[in-house]
């Protein structure tokens, strides 16, 4: 840790970012960490590849977060990646190849410790939970702006603090934060009680059209970039479409099999077994991320994923 603050400190740039698609763990990372190192330090970027969801421009700082294509060059003495599996899901060469030196925080067991230093925890709830320590490591301090970027990460990785990865220590963390008197109420409201009517709707639509495989053991929503129009929602709006799945009973695996822009397919997989592993299911596209939620790209057409996504269910799912 001396090592890694001596870093920080000579370092004239820095730059932190996270993946694609962000979600509130890797938002509420990068700002946690931005918020708690300009306490100190000048001259720090926060990045990512994609717009900030609507959902998260309450967070504090939210209005520091800048586009990769916003800014002139993507070269830095110091680049931290937070939440990132995987290089390719920074969404830029650039950063990663221009920058001195990366530091990969993250608690993907399926980490490719693409960093020159590397500190990786699969049993954390969140790299949230993880960066709550780095920054009390830094001596830095998490006050009441800090504490509701951080919060919102352990939240929303933890499944409201249902998943196994929520442990003693996470709640413990949790405690701590609510101690800043931060607004609980607030990022609650933000991240879940400001749904559209729409985006409502399409769930209901979806639901109606899921189709139950694999003897009942494996949901599928089909997600059709012409649906996402009809009814006026992005992906974005619906994010939580796949877990309605994993929670009807006798359900194993809940998989989302998403028509993208680009012309790819993205799977969602989630489960809620300690027996069926995701996170391998997904490896077999290509994917990874953890046991009960995981996810992939692949080049395919819905209905061709669909047949492949069966297929490979097969051997996952508990006969
Ligand atoms: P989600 O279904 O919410 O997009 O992703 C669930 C988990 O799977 C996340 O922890 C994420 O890191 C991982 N994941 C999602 N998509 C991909 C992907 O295309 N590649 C990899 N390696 N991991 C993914
Ligand atoms: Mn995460």
């Amino acid at each position: 840790m001396n090592k890694l603050m001596e870093i920080v400190s000579r370092s004239n740039s820095i730059a932190i970012t996270s993946h694609i698609d962000p979600d509130g763990d890797s938002i509420g990372s990068i700002l946690g960490l931005g918020l708690a190192l300009k306490q100190k330090y000048k001259n720090i970027k926060i990045l990512i590849r994609d717009s900030l969801p609507s959902r998260y421009e309450f967070l504090p700082g939210s209005e520091l977060i800048k586009k990769y294509d916003d800014i002139e060059e993507q070269k830095f003495d110091l680049l931290f990646v937070l939440d990132c599996g995987d290089e390719k899901r920074i969404g830029s060469n650039e950063i990663l190849k221009n920058s001195k030196t990366i530091v990969n925080i993250d608690h993907h067991i399926s980490n490719t410790k693409f960093g020159d230093i590397n500190i990786i925890d699969a049993s954390s709830s969140s790299t949230c939970e993880m960066v709550f320590s780095f920054i009390k490591d830094l001596n830095l301090l998490i006050n009441k702006e800090v504490a509701t970027c951080i919060y919102t990460g352990i939240v929303t990785d933890s499944g409201n603090f249902m998943y196994d990865s929520a442990t003693e220590k996470t709640h413990l963390i949790a405690s701590e934060l609510l101690k800043t008197n931060l607004n609980k109420g607030r990022i609650i409201y933000n991240l879940y009680q400001r749904k559209s009517i729409n985006s409502l709707k399409f769930i209901g639509y979806s639901l109606t059209n899921m189709k139950i495989a694999l003897d009942g053991r494996l949901a599928i929503f089909k997600v059709t970039l012409d649906l996402l129009n009809e009814f006026n929602v992005s992906y974005d709006n619906i994010e939580g479409l796949v877990s309605y799945g994993r929670d009807i009973e006798g359900i194993d695996i809940s998989v989302v099999i998403r028509e993208q822009e680009n012309g790819k397919v993205k799977l969602s997989f989630r489960s809620k077994d300690d027996d069926v592993d995701v996170r391998a299911l997904a490896q077999l596209f290509n994917g990874g991320g953890h046991k009960k939620a995981s996810g992939a790209t692949l080049t395919a057409s819905l209905a061709e994923a669909e047949s492949m996504v069966i297929e490979k269910s097969r051997k996952f799912v508990r006969w």
